[in-house]
């Protein structure tokens, strides 16, 4: 890696389980560009080539309520990956009253807390990033004399306050949020750790994480020649019937499978 030249490749293998696992599109950016920003032009450069894939999995850092929003409507992809939990206190506390308690009448413009009250006013807004939002506020005298104030509030003395994105976004992110703590969700992610494993083939074969050049369309084509490599490489292995590598099972997480 040269000096002050950080690149970063992106990659999108089939991971279906009857076909070779192949490269179908090298992103390559800068180190510091939020991964976030790159899966909208992925999934354009494979709509153009025509290979678009049905479901796409993506880590953390690939996903948000955006990208779950516009995958679908854009492409009619399902995005399978997680995205981040909700920050605010009031779900991470034990009784706190977080957003996901609240019920929203989209229609009326109206939020019901978790004690019966509803909202006072709803107000389009944005955040510092220019995103749409929604800011919700409660009545300020039932937040005031509520039991589960302490739960819901650290205001001194105003009322709650919800700050939620569009419907579309809002309901994407909060689906995603439960579907990901379910098993179901856990077993179907781990067809991604073969995105990892290609991560970790290109590492090993031909260096991917040394840049040789510098600039970036010649990092690029380094990435590009290496994706080709491969591409061979598993498409020669798939011929021959060679079985995939399995994910490695760490010593500690296999004893802890034998403990009762
Ligand atoms: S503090 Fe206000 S918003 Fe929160 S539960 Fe009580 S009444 Fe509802």
């Amino acid at each position: 890696m040269e000096t002050g030249h950080w690149y970063r490749a992106g990659r999108l293998p089939y991971c279906d389980d009857e076909r070779p696992n192949l490269i179908t599109h090298i992103a390559t950016t800068p180190a510091p560009q939020a991964d976030c920003t790159m899966t909208a032009p992925i999934q354009e450069a494979l709509a153009a080539k025509n290979l678009l894939p049905r479901e796409h999995y993506l880590d953390r850092g690939y996903v948000d309520a955006e990208i779950i929003v516009q995958s679908a409507r854009e492409h009619q992809i399902e995005v399978v990956g997680p995205v981040i939990t909700d920050p605010a206190w009031q779900a991470h506390t034990p009784g706190g009253l977080s957003v996901a308690q609240f019920v929203l009448d989209w229609e009326a413009q109206q939020a019901i807390c978790p004690q019966g009250v509803s909202s006072q006013s709803w107000s389009p807004a944005r955040d510092r990033y220019g995103n749409e939002m929604i800011v919700i506020q409660f009545p300020r005298v039932a937040c005031r004399a509520c039991d589960e104030r302490a739960n819901c509030t650290k205001a001194k003395h105003g009322a709650r306050t919800l700050s939620v994105r569009p419907r579309a976004h809002h309901e994407a992110i909060q689906m995603t949020r439960s579907h990901q703590q379910t098993g179901a969700f856990r077993k179907k992610y781990r067809r991604r750790a073969g995105v990892e494993g290609s991560f970790s083939q290109a590492n090993r074969r031909c260096d991917l994480r040394h840049a040789r050049y510098i600039g970036l369309a010649k990092v690029w084509l380094q990435h590009l020649i290496t994706a080709i490599a491969l591409n061979l490489f598993r498409a020669l292995a798939w011929l021959a019937e060679v079985p995939r590598a399995q994910t490695r099972t760490s010593a500690f997480a296999k004893l802890m499978g034998q403990l009762p």
